[in-house]
């Protein structure tokens, strides 16, 4: 028998964390050595007694210090320590599942320190794809994506050579507001914004989603994942979400991945590749009449998607600019200061004001999303 695989979970409480630990648990041969969570302490002292981990990271130390962990687990408290689990020896496999820029440190010393990363949390290539893809060439890390597009993707790319590929298809469920006039998305209140019709999310992916911010990170994520230009980037509006996103080869063959929207099937293939294995996600059901609808994008009503290719070309801070703008303004507007249109062209005009570097440090990209929160605030109150 191989040793189990010793996997911690940063982001445990959140959405893709929770299909994680259901993954972990209807398959063998993982061990939870270590989760995290900021909020949602009730939970994450749930998911310790449940599994066991040795470590239990608390991120917020505002709310975890007063808190009573019922664990016989090892409790850490404070942002600082998802490096700490992150890179600890005994651990083979790090899950990034923490949303926004929070979670670029600890994927990064996971990948520094040679462990498998299945990353979830996109703006960590968003924003350091250069930083992150230089320390797994020099540590020998292996970056398994789980956003289900680029999953669908690394699945369909199996079936060719690298230097075949022609081009990659992103499909996009178009979101809540695929067929809404121009006029009508105006008034988009928060609660229309968090009702994607497809997939079961946590709030700030919902609402990317709704702006189609969320396929803009995903161009760019892509980009940095496969070693691919912007150019040989396509979306394609999907709305049953039952392509993935598909792979197209110089020999205009198209490979494309399917199955049942269900976060599960791409976490679980990010933990146990090159194998398979029989796990959670449900089975194609073609006992009954399916659809697939495929179309081109409406660029002029989702601006986000021009943005997108646009970082792309570019590079350097761009993303870390685009992505922290991004996190400020869908926070205002989920506090309901900012409105639902103003999101796209308020990032575009901060990304517009910034101050381009072409190889930005790791400071340098703290600093560069620590000044475009700052300029979003601005924008917001002016
Ligand atoms: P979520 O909001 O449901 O969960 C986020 C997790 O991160 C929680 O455990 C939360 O406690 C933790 N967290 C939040 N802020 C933190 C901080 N500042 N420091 C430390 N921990 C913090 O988010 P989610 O929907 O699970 O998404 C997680 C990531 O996965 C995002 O980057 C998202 O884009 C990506 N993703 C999600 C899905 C999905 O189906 N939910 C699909 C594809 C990609
Ligand atoms: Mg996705």
């Amino acid at each position: 028998m191989t040793s189990p695989q010793h996997i911690a979970i940063l982001g445990a409480t959140g959405s893709v964390g929770r299909s994680a630990l259901d993954v972990v648990k209807s398959i063998d041969g993982m061990e939870v050595f270590a989760i995290s969570g900021r909020s949602q302490l009730d939970l994450l002292e749930q998911q310790a007694q449940e599994f066991h981990p040795k470590y239990v990271v608390a991120a917020d130390p505002v709310t975890a210090t007063p808190f009573q962990f019922r664990t016989d687990a090892e409790v850490l408290i404070g942002a600082e320590h998802l490096k700490t689990i992150a890179s600890d020896p005994r651990v083979d496999t790090v899950l990034a599942s923490i949303v926004g820029f929070a979670g670029l440190e600890s994927a990064l010393a996971a990948v520094e320190h040679g462990k498998r990363l299945a990353l979830a949390n996109k703006e960590t290539l968003v924003v350091g794809g250069h930083l992150i893809n230089a320390a797994a060439v020099r540590s020998g890390a292996e970056i398994l994506p789980v956003d289900s597009e680029h999953s669908a993707i690394f699945q369909a790319i199996q079936s060719g050579k690298r230097s075949a590929v022609k081009k990659i298809v992103l499909t996009a469920s178009g979101g809540p507001f695929r067929e809404f006039h121009a006029d009508e998305m105006h008034g988009v209140t928060v609660e229309q914004a968090l009702a994607h019709p497809t997939w079961d999310m946590g709030r700030k992916i919902s609402i990317d989603s709704a702006t189609m911010m969320n396929k803009a990170l995903e161009i760019i994520e892509a980009k940095w994942l496969f070693d691919i230009s912007a150019d040989q980037i396509e979306v394609v509006i999907h709305p049953q979400s039952l392509i993935h996103s598909m792979v197209t080869f110089v020999d205009n063959s198209t490979m494309a991945q399917m199955s049942p929207p269900d976060m599960r099937l791409p976490i679980q293939y990010a933990l146990t590749w090159p194998d398979r294995v029989a796990g959670p996600a449900a089975d194609f059901d073609f006992s009954v009449a399916h659809q697939f609808d495929f179309h081109p994008p409406d660029f002029d009503r989702f601006p986000a998607l021009e943005l997108g290719f646009e970082v792309a070309r570019t590079g350097g801070s761009a993303g870390a600019v685009v992505n922290a703008a991004n996190e400020a303004a869908v926070s205002a507007f989920l506090d309901r200061k900012l409105s639902f249109t103003d999101i796209v062209g308020a990032c575009r005009e901060v990304l517009e004001q910034h101050n381009f570097e072409s190889h930005p440090t790791f400071e340098q990209l703290v600093a560069a999303d620590r000044w475009a929160r700052q300029e979003m605030a601005k924008w917001i109150t002016a």
